[in-house]
């Protein structure tokens, strides 16, 4: 496995390419409902530090708790668990919507399909520590999709 030591990811997992500058997490093969995808170790650190980071590093970093994110390990490979997309209608997610770092399969997964997760469950808008890094325009096509996601 060329990913970092110090994080999980299920073998049923792959990285693609899904357009010139953006890659996905793909099932390789078919994922019972509660399997365990990913376990994400990395650095925490303060929404403060964060702000300071390079902003490609920005953008894998997930909130974990209010006023902190996980990023990955410096110089190291990072975890597939940080490539997963946002989708306003998730399979993967994990058990409470509490904690970023474990992603389980919340419906069963075909071969294939992509693994997503919602970027919306870990932030609590209301808590004025939760600062969001992220801002963009969804387009996961789903029935209730928020449409310009913060997390
Ligand atoms: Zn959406």
């Amino acid at each position: 496995m060329p990913f970092v030591s110090g994080s999980y990811q299920s073998p049923k997992l792959e990285l693609r390419a899904i357009g010139p500058r953006e890659v996905g997490v793909f099932a390789t093969r078919a994922v019972r409902k509660g399997e365990i995808l990913t376990i994400s170790g990395g650095v925490v650190l303060s929404y403060r530090e964060v702000k300071e980071l390079p902003r490609r590093l920005q953008r894998l970093c997930f909130h974990i708790e209010h006023g902190f994110y996980l990023v990955p390990p410096r110089g190291r490979k990072v975890a597939m668990g940080f490539y997963m997309n946002h989708s306003c209608a998730p399979n993967a997610g994990d058990l409470n919507g509490a904690s970023a770092l474990t992603a389980i399969a919340l419906r069963p997964i075909r071969k294939g399909e992509e693994v997503t997760c919602d970027y919306r469950t870990v932030a609590d808008p209301d808590d004025r520590r939760y600062r969001p890094l992220l801002k963009f325009r969804c387009r996961c096509e789903a029935k209730n999709c928020g449409g310009v996601i913060r997390a």
